[in-house]
């Protein structure tokens, strides 16, 4: 999967926000010293500007150039040198940035956001090049001179998860959210929510079932809509021999989110069969069906079960019906090739299933995360590149014909 053009320029940005961040810093310093001229050089050299305009626009080798003769003009300038450096990172140059980095490190005088900034930098070199620990120990470092350094905590928790250390990553989340403005709640509670959810996971791998189940109830309580916690809820409860409780969970993720009913519907149908009540589960579906009539995966769900039942006839009817409302899925498709199959491929049914199918285009990665674009065949709960929570959609495309009308 290719990183996509939007990240280096989002890396500029901050880059950015941090040389000016550090310019009103310095800005001061300089003052005090009564250099304030030498720095305005700099300031005003066309180079500085014309390297800012470049980095906005991407054209990072001109942007070097340009930012490498403003510095020169004015050796001392702190900011002119991190940005430099923040951009020799985002080129993939990471040593070289770490060296720029250490350097402005060693300068005397710093001021405390000059020296917070500066690791900042550093520790997303480190980042970059891999080194989680140094990373770690230089966005610490930064909290440690500025304790609520909003980019420190938020890479810190990044890291975390990245790592895996869930409680970590709640606990510096719960920190963001305690500086945060109540404007950015709803946002907050879900990423809470999500963690909560890593956390239960962790547990029950560890077969630590009430730990577990505490941290789901903790997930919905935060969040009604964290989906993937109703699944796993159910589920330790299944294991704990409640089969009631596991359905309870699992009818309220349908309520919650009926868009990903299938998951739920996948669970059920198994507990309907250990509980010898398989009729049950297609009872279900019909009313699930029924309420909401432009889904798919019922019906695909309804249709691979009566299939499996040996109902091949009643199974093709809901399954032809679920083309119809997204001809482009594969498994669809074959469930309708295996259904096709158990009526030994009789003629009428097949010509039925080709004039369904006709303008149907196939696609193999329908799911999408809504902030860096980054395509998926399954459906993923964080995206495995820009690591956000919940952020993949499904694409649905209209169908052919429809299209077609439209022109
Ligand atoms: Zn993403």
């Amino acid at each position: 999967m290719d990183v996509g053009p939007y990240l280096p320029l989002i890396a500029a940005l901050i880059a950015l926000l941090a040389g000016l961040a550090i310019g009103k810093a310095w800005e001061r310093y300089k003052l005090r010293d009564g250099r304030w001229i030498d720095r305005r050089k700099a300031r005003d050299s066309q180079h500085y500007v014309l390297g800012l305009n470049f980095l906005v626009s991407n054209q990072i080798d001109l942007a070097i150039e340009e930012l490498s003769r403003a510095a020169r003009v004015d050796t001392d300038a702190l900011e002119i040198h991190m940005i430099l450096g923040n951009v020799y990172r985002e080129r993939g140059q990471v040593s070289r940035a770490i060296q720029v980095h250490q350097a402005l490190l060693q300068r005397p005088k710093l001021t405390r956001l000059e020296h917070s900034y500066v690791l900042l930098c550093l520790g997303l070199d480190y980042k970059r090049g891999g080194f989680v620990d140094r990373s770690l120990e230089a966005f610490k470092e930064v909290l440690r001179l500025s304790p609520n350094n909003h980019y420190a905590l938020l890479y810190l928790q990044k890291l975390h998860e990245e790592q895996h250390q869930w409680a970590e990553a709640y606990r510096i989340r719960r920190q963001l959210v305690d500086l945060s403005g109540p404007d950015t709640q709803p946002r907050n509670q879900a990423i809470l929510a999500f963690l909560e959810n890593a956390l239960g996971a962790d547990a029950l791998k560890d077969n630590r079932r009430a730990d577990a189940a505490r941290h789901f109830e903790a997930a919905v309580h935060l969040d009604s809509s964290t989906t993937p916690a109703y699944l796993n809820l159910g589920d330790v409860r299944l294991l704990d021999g409640d089969g009631a409780g596991a359905r309870e969970a699992w009818e309220q993720l349908i309520e919650v989110s009926p868009e990903r009913v299938h998951l739920a519907l996948e669970r059920l149908e198994r507990l309907f069969d250990q509980q010898g009540v398989p009729e049950r589960f297609a009872e279900r579906c019909r009313r699930f069906i029924a309420s909401r009539p432009q889904d798919w995966r019922a019906r695909l769900a309804l249709g691979g079960h009566l299939s499996r039942s040996g109902q091949p006839r009643a199974a093709l009817d809901f399954l032809l019906d679920a083309l119809e409302q997204n001809p482009h899925g594969l498994t669809v498709h074959q469930a309708v090739w295996t259904v096709l199959l158990q009526l030994d491929l009789d003629r009428a049914l097949v010509q039925r299933y080709i004039e369904s199918a006709r303008d149907a285009v196939f696609f193999l990665d329908p799911h999408v995360c809504l902030k860096c674009h980054y395509r998926s065949t399954e459906l993923l709960w964080q995206c495995p590149h820009c690591h956000e929570w919940n952020s993949f959609v499904e694409e649905r495309m209209a169908a052919a014909r429809q299209s077609f009308a439209e022109l």
